[in-house]
């Protein structure tokens, strides 16, 4: 009989980071300025290590070195997903990421970055950059080399429960106030376009201008998401996105419910309230893997998870 994987996530300080991943999730943080959760992760940046169970202690890598069969043999020398809960107290600077092509090409075999975001909390008047305003990259060239940013970069109104998907070639921006649960490939490539001239110890951190105009799609296409929503007594299920590289849905359980565990793992957070897995108590901040070949798994309580699968 396999186990669920409860994680232990890492956090990572960050200039623009707070403490409400404290305050808001419950975690002992290393700092007042934690700007990142990475809670599903086996990157070799934040390697996250299993907490029960006969793999207790062991780094979530090495299960995948050592134990494909719990995600279904899965192909790939890493594992594919990072799930993060970002907590901006500053605006990050504006970025965008190549795709895989372009990453394997350009940044020594590195896989290219596709991320979405679900929009956690934000400020009142909480906003985000996603896409710009050129027509093309003639004009995108001439709007950066003239400083045209304000032209340039195009700023979204958000609210709570909001959904984004950023594809490479995207440009995107969290803005202060904004907690964030992103699903992402497992990728650390981003190219810094514009950093609003901020300084870190007297210096602003590296540009890179070149090869931002590279990946950067023109025009920018907004990308639709948020597919069907099913709504019972039990529980309501949204399909948040589906794309090449994962699918992630919104589970709000208001009851209890069987689930099958069908694909090759499921990532689970709960973003929300309180419950039960399987016999498991599970609350706001968790993070779990439900290997593969599981089978039914039984939900239970008033919370909400973010869970996706490739
Ligand atoms: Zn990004």
């Amino acid at each position: 009989m396999k186990d669920i994987l409860f994680l232990n996530p890492v956090f990572k300080t960050m200039i623009w980071g707070g403490n409400k991943l404290a305050t808001e999730y419950g975690y002992n943080l290393p700092s007042d300025n934690t700007g990142e959760c990475w809670a599903v992760s086996a990157h070799k940046n934040g390697d996250c290590t299993i907490k029960n169970g006969e793999f207790e202690g062991k780094a979530l890598s090495w299960l995948w070195d050592n134990h494909k069969e719990l995600f279904g043999n899965a192909a790939g020398e890493v594992f594919p997903l990072l799930v993060k809960i970002i907590d901006a107290k500053t605006d990050l600077s504006i970025q965008v990421h190549p795709d895989d092509a372009y990453a394997k090409a350009n940044e020594n075999g590195a896989l290219g970055k596709t991320e979405c975001w679900y929009i956690l909390d934000c400020d009142e008047d909480g906003e985000i950059v996603i896409g710009h305003n050129a027509k093309d990259k003639e004009e995108l060239k001439e709007m950066i080399e003239g400083n045209r940013w304000q032209e340039l970069i195009r700023v979204c109104p958000i609210k709570k429960g909001d959904f984004f998907q950023i594809e490479p070639g995207t440009v995107h921006a969290i803005k202060k106030g904004t907690m964030i649960l992103e699903t992402q490939q497992n990728s650390d490539i981003t190219y810094r376009l514009y950093d609003y001239g901020r300084l870190e110890n007297g210096k602003p951190r590296e540009l890179h201008i070149d090869k931002s105009i590279d990946v950067i799609g023109c025009p920018h296409i907004d990308k639709e998401v948020r597919g069907k929503l099913i709504r019972s007594e039990e529980c309501d299920i949204e399909e948040l996105i589906s794309c090449n590289f994962y699918s992630v849905q919104r589970i709000s359980m208001h009851g209890e419910q069987d689930f099958e565990q069908s694909n090759k793992f499921l990532n689970i957070s709960v973003i929300n309230g309180s419950g039960v897995i399987d016999g498991y108590n599970v609350i706001k901040g968790d993070h779990f893997i439900i290997p593969s070949g599981y089978g039914t798994y039984h939900l239970k309580g008033d919370m909400e998870l973010i869970v996706s699968h490739i």
